[in-house]
């Protein structure tokens, strides 16, 4: 694919990504360019642009929020940690741990990092009371359990 300079380009939904669905409620707009191609060094490279609008739960409202996200790319192919450790800093490493690679994946993957940590509305769209710095709720009972969120774990985790 390097060799050839191969670009891939087409849209993401949800459904192609069951990783990122446990995480978020929607998935819309997801567009993926990815182009591959080898560096002065004759290192294998795979640099584009993913972006998509994720809906997920506020946590302090428990409402959708919408997140638009947009994100660069610039991986360097590597069969090695010590390989990885080598690479200049403006490339990050993907490790080739099979003989094939699923340009899916790794779409999921960035737009996994991309995410916020505690994603909220603005102070003056939440139609939360609380100040901010709490998620709890005000008749103080639990936190609705939904779904299974890192976020839910990340509230648990600040209530400790
Ligand atoms: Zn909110």
């Amino acid at each position: 694919m390097a060799d050839l300079g191969k670009t891939f380009s087409g849209r993401v939904g949800i459904a192609d990504m069951p990783r990122l669905a446990e995480v978020v409620l929607d998935c819309s707009q997801g567009e993926a360019e990815l182009a591959f191609d080898r560096d002065g060094r004759k290192r294998v490279r795979l640099r584009g642009s993913v972006k998509a609008t994720l809906t997920l739960a506020c946590q302090c409202c428990l409402r959708p929020l919408q997140i638009p996200l947009e994100s660069r790319l610039s991986l360097a192919l590597v069969e090695s940690l010590d390989e990885a450790e080598r690479l200049p800093d403006h490339y990050d490493p993907l490790l080739l741990e099979e003989p094939r690679i699923r340009l899916l994946d790794i779409v999921e993957d960035e737009l996994l990092l991309s995410l916020p940590q505690v994603p909220r509305h603005e102070l003056d769209e939440c139609v939360c009371d609380l100040p901010h710095e709490t998620t709890q709720d005000p008749a103080g009972r639990e936190e609705p359990a939904g779904r299974n969120s890192p976020f839910a774990v990340l509230a648990e985790l600040k209530h400790k």
